[in-house]
């Protein structure tokens, strides 16, 4: 695994940052041009808390 710095979607309905390159959930719901760095003051998704803690 990779831990990365934090990020998030810009979409509205967002509700989660990712922190880790292998998040399938990240991987496949945030393009590109949606993904802004840092955590939004979100909190983080279940699959990164289960891979990085
Ligand atoms: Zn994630």
């Amino acid at each position: 695994m990779a831990k990365v710095a934090p990020f998030h979607s810009k979409l509205p309905g967002t509700d989660v940052y990712h922190d880790d390159d292998i998040c399938t959930v990240g991987d496949d719901r945030i393009e590109s041009y949606h993904r802004v760095p840092g955590t939004g003051g979100l909190r983080k998704c279940s699959r990164c808390r289960d891979l990085s803690g």
